[in-house]
């Protein structure tokens, strides 16, 4: 996934969300999000508020043939699904992929 919608140049001294600042909210290590529709006003979310509050642009790849979605209705509308991956992962899969992930689990 990729956050390309960087207002703000410098480190933003706190989240607008949680309110914690750039070092414990993790944003001087990991990043932060601007929300498009706000931008302007120097809101700066960390990415926990940020993936909470759907500020982030959703969209998913499907990890068997690459086919990318860009919209969380249309992923629902089309059958993606999304697998566990190991512990924490979460893949996401469009149908066909999907069916076949689950003929594969099914049988493995
Ligand atoms: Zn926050
Ligand atoms: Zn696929």
């Amino acid at each position: 996934m990729e956050y390309t919608n960087f207002d703000i140049v410098e480190v933003p001294r706190r989240c607008s969300g949680c309110g914690r600042d750039a070092d414990s909210s993790g944003m001087r290590h990991v990043g932060w999000a601007v929300p498009v529709a706000v931008s302007g006003s120097a809101q700066a979310y960390c990415l926990g508020c940020a993936s909470v509050l759907r500020f982030l642009p959703w969209s998913a790849e499907c990890a068997g043939c690459g086919r990318e979605v860009d919209d969380e209705n249309e992923a629902e509308e089309k059958g993606w699904r999304f697998f566990r991956n190991g512990d924490r992962e979460l893949m996401s899969m469009c149908a066909d992929c999907a069916a076949l992930e689950v003929r594969r689990r099914a049988t493995a």
